[in-house]
């Protein structure tokens, strides 16, 4: 199983930190010495939006503040998610080194705490300045040339992380027909267990066709009739929700850890815990007053 960023000793991650004057993210309570791990359960994260400059505000929201509270949430689980989800937008808007200098750091609690970390990449980010800051997640075996693509397998589901990042900075997205090729192949080696797609872009069944993914259709041809794919999970429109397409796929829109495009939508994270027919997702918001805040969806796979 490719980790794309394995857990670090915490006394690595204390002397990184002090050795780069961060001093100390988290307080050594929350540290995961300890703590049993759900092997079930997955913390999802989208659209982080980090800046080099920690203090930036955008939409009147200081994205690495918001995401150090998430951060810090899931550390404080009682039980271990199994590992971190991110799909994309991990840097600001253009995807500096410096941006990733900061994803890296704010990652490392998640790392020092036990949890393996699975990112891919959006339209706000850059892929060079990525694998050139996060040196790990280069070095890590890849199933397709030159794009953040992986599988990864758990006891309950398949995992496809995809890579739709086209151009930096433009909105819409693009798998290509080498990334698409080989997630036919391999969903078809791995029919038996639910399958589970991770994607920057909203498919074309969700938002703005303009600003979606270019390729939906001919992914959708691909997923609808492998009945082993249960769920589309994707975000970019920074718009939270849950529906699903004709063939009972669900369509899962991560909220973002970043701003909202739309006021009073719920930014946050997800906590997702595989079932054998289906999958709880818990959303935490980032604004525990918000009235979105511990909605519980329940989804039952399609049958298949
Ligand atoms: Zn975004």
């Amino acid at each position: 199983m490719p980790i794309h960023l394995p857990p670090v000793s915490r006394r690595r991650f204390l002397s990184s930190s002090l050795a780069a004057g961060a001093g100390l993210l988290l307080a050594p309570d929350l540290f995961g010495a300890g703590r049993k791990t759900d092997p079930h359960s997955w913390a999802l994260f989208s659209d982080l939006h980090l800046a080099a400059d920690r203090e930036k505000v955008s939409r009147g929201t200081n994205m690495a503040g918001n995401f150090e509270a998430a951060v810090r949430e899931v550390c404080a689980l009682k039980r271990s998610p199994s590992a971190v989800l991110i799909s994309g937008d991990l840097a600001f808007n253009t995807g500096e080194s410096g941006d990733y200098t900061v994803v890296a750091e704010m990652l490392q609690p998640l790392r020092a705490a036990g949890m393996p970390i699975h990112l891919t990449l959006g339209n706000h980010d850059d892929r060079n300045h990525f694998w050139d800051a996060l040196t790990d997640v280069k070095a890590a075996a890849r199933p397709v040339a030159d794009r953040q693509t992986a599988l990864l397998r758990s006891p309950r589901a398949n995992w496809f992380v995809l890579d739709s990042l086209e151009t930096t900075n433009s909105t819409p997205g693009l798998l290509g027909d080498e990334q698409r090729t080989w997630l036919a192949r391999a969903l078809d080696a791995n029919p038996d267990k639910p399958a589970l797609i991770v994607v920057h872009h909203n498919s074309l069944l969700k938002g703005d066709a303009k600003l979606a993914l270019k390729d939906s259709d001919q992914l959708f041809d691909i997923l609808r009739p492998r009945k082993q794919v249960k769920a589309y999970i994707f975000g970019h429109t920074h718009d939270w929700g849950a529906t699903q397409d004709v063939s009972g796929i669900h369509l899962v829109n991560l909220p973002p850890t970043a701003y909202v495009f739309t006021e009073g939508k719920p930014n946050g994270w997800v906590h997702a815990t595989l079932e054998r027919h289906g999958a709880r997702l818990e959303l935490h918001c980032l604004d525990h007053q918000h009235p979105a805040q511990g909605q519980v969806v329940d989804l039952k796979w399609r049958a298949g």
